[in-house]
């Protein structure tokens, strides 16, 4: 290998698979995936050896049939999650889980944890140093395609994988996003042109909607911008191949515990094999008896059908969301190993009216994708722009639990939101907040992504202080938070203490609650609204009547009290948790006593400027 020269050194990039990842460039001959010609895959797998020495992709999985205590697959499913949320699937997929630090997940190795990050770095170590042998450079810049629905704890570990493997990301590009990339499109599109990434994958679905975008005066580029994506993480090929077995064994007999993942993974090859042939048998031994297994393609379609069913309800979310219709819909590109089953590209063909774009190897689209991205950054091609939206809404807590979204789920990004809001105890000097990513109303129901603190706030009466709170998603996605008090321009110090993602099972139940509950949502959102804010009128009216009581004829001042009375027991009802309050009873109940209390306000704007003071 030629003496490596960072000088010139490509951007790649590189697809972060959660079974198999690669690395690809784009330069003056197009895009190629790079590390091998046989097969560029890397098995996302790392074994730890007991000398400490790591070992990844095919050989990984080699020494882990001996050794799976010592094995790390899947570790994209990990990353940037709790082991609270991950349990369930260590348990089943038999992966030595352990608690890290704030909870996140992590592996026990040897008694020592280790973090998803860390395995993800030794994987894109092994890309790096494919791609440098390859090219004869050194590489330590990157575009790395993630998920379309991972968050923003997801998105930062795998910035932390990066920069562990000596890599500095660019750029994070959603996986289907990348894929429209890599066929091109965008380039002498018509603006207003909406594109379909249907991504199904062995494990995972994702289905995203572009649309070319008109070119900015100061910008020679074409842009994309995805209007709408959705994604399902336990719908793929896998699903299919148990579904198989489950058809071998449709008599009601089931198959040995021994003897199950030999027959998914025979399962898996005969589906393969399909696509070259109208049918398929093999025998296999069970327990000492040697069984045959056969299908045909009829069967593997009917097998596959409700699983293809779903991804197209999925695809039609998508468009909802985005209020596009089907048949406004110009391209459709299919990436992931299981849309070679020819069911999906009949499927996909007849549902969106067009023949979808199948060229490109389906496995290499995304890295192939992501090193045209690169090729953008490093100035090599001018010719397209890349733009992408929040997947879930992202916001803070306010009084009562509520939640204040400040950018709404599928928000172009970068974005930038600001929030003004102030203290509510006298001479408040922080405040706690929390920051929530979903589309419910109400904290509980949506995922806390950290908690932060607002201190060196300068003490003032409640309701002074000027709080900006800024939300900054950069073209990454990942999110930033500044706050700074108005008032005193003193900018107050943020603790972040970072939660854990979402999943995305998580993710697509809370936006379908969101859609069922947004109206009871509502309705609760505005009485505790109502709550917080006839308790500082109360408050205000209170004081103003001690001072000035005397000022006021009887009648009135009595008046105000049964107002005053009324309302405060409204208060009481609603915060006791009361189910049967109205909010529009509440809100006139309120409004009466505002307009009721403006003599009052007078009255005490008077006295205290006859006093010398306005409070
Ligand atoms: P990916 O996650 O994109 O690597 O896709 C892997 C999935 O694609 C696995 O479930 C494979 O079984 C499936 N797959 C790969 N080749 C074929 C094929 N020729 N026909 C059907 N499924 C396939």
């Amino acid at each position: 290998m030629s003496e490596p020269s960072a000088s010139k050194s490509p951007i790649v990039g590189i697809d972060l698979g959660t079974t198999n990842s690669l690395v690809a460039v784009c330069d003056a001959a197009g895009p190629r995936v790079l590390g091998g010609v046989v097969s560029a895959l890397t098995p996302s797998v790392v074994f730890f050896g007991a000398d400490g020495a790591r070992t990844v992709g095919a050989e990984a999985i080699r020494f882990g049939l001996s050794r799976p205590d010592r094995t790390i697959a899947s570790a994209k499913r990990f990353i940037g999650r709790s082991a609270k949320e991950m349990g369930a699937f260590a348990t089943s997929s038999g992966l030595p889980l352990t608690e890290g630090p704030r909870g996140l997940a992590a592996f026990s190795i040897d008694g020592q944890c280790v973090l998803p990050q860390e395995v993800s770095a030794e994987i894109l170590r092994t890309l790096r140093h494919q791609a440098e042998s390859e090219l004869g450079v050194s590489i330590d810049r990157a575009v790395i395609t993630v998920p379309a629905y991972f968050d923003d704890a997801q998105r930062q570990a795998t910035r932390d994988a990066a920069r562990l493997a000596g890599l500095r990301v660019l750029r994070l590009v959603n996986e289907p996003t990348a894929a429209s990339l890599a066929y091109g499109i965008g380039r002498g599109s018509q603006v207003g042109e909406k594109v379909v990434i249907y991504d199904l994958g062995g494990g995972t679905f994702d289905c995203t909607l572009l649309e070319i975008i008109p070119r900015e005066a100061d910008l020679e580029t074409d842009c994309f911008q995805v209007l709408a994506t959705a994604g399902d993480t336990e719908l793929g090929g896998d699903d299919i191949d148990r579904a198989i077995v489950a058809h071998w064994f449709r008599d009601g007999t089931a198959p040995e515990l021994a003897d199950r993942a030999r027959l998914v993974a025979l399962a898996e090859r005969l589906k393969r094999a399909l696509s070259h042939s109208a049918s398929v048998e093999e025998t296999l031994e069970l327990q000492g008896d040697r069984r045959a297994f056969a299908l045909t393609h009829a069967e593997l379609d009917e097998i596959a059908k409700p699983f293809v069913d779903r991804t197209l309800a999925c695809c039609s979310r998508v468009l909802n969301d985005a209020k596009v219709a089907r048949d406004a819909i110009a391209r459709v590109v299919l990436v992931g190993g299981s849309t070679r089953l020819s069911l999906v590209r009949r499927a996909v063909a007849d549902f969106f009216q067009r023949e979808p774009y199948t060229a490109l190897d389906p496995d290499r689209v995304v890295a192939l994708g992501a090193a045209v991205q690169g090729a953008i950054l490093s100035g090599n091609r001018r010719d397209l722009l890349l733009l992408d939206v929040l997947p879930l809404s992202l916001g803070l807590e306010t009084v009562g639990s509520a939640t204040a979204k400040l950018l709404m789920r599928n928000t172009p990004i970068p974005a930038r939101a600001t929030e003004k809001f102030s203290t509510s105890m006298d001479g408040q000097t922080s405040v706690k907040l929390q920051v929530v990513q979903g589309e419910r109303e109400f904290v509980e129901d949506c995922r806390s992504l950290a908690t932060f603190h607002l201190t060196g706030i300068p003490p003032m009466p409640a309701g002074i202080p000027q709080l900006e709170v800024e939300f900054l998603v950069d073209q990454n996605g990942v999110l930033s938070i500044r706050a700074v008090e108005r008032r005193s321009g003193v900018e107050a110090t943020l603790q972040i203490i970072p939660s854990y993602g979402l999943t995305e099972a998580e993710a697509t139940r809370m936006e379908a609650e969101s859609i069922a509950h947004a109206r009871s949502d509502m309705e609760r959102h505005r009485i505790t609204d109502l709550c917080v804010h006839s308790k500082l009128d109360m408050k205000w009216i209170s004081d103003a009547l001690r001072r000035v009581r005397s000022e006021l004829e009887a009648p009135y001042v009595e008046d105000l009290e049964r107002q005053l009375a009324q309302l405060a027991a409204m208060v009481h009802a609603a915060e006791a948790g009361a189910q049967n309050i109205d909010a529009n009873a509440f809100s006139s109940l309120k409004q009466r006593l505002d307009v009721a209390s403006v003599r009052l306000h007078e009255c005490a704007i008077s006295h205290s400027i006859r006093g010398g003071s306005i409070r």
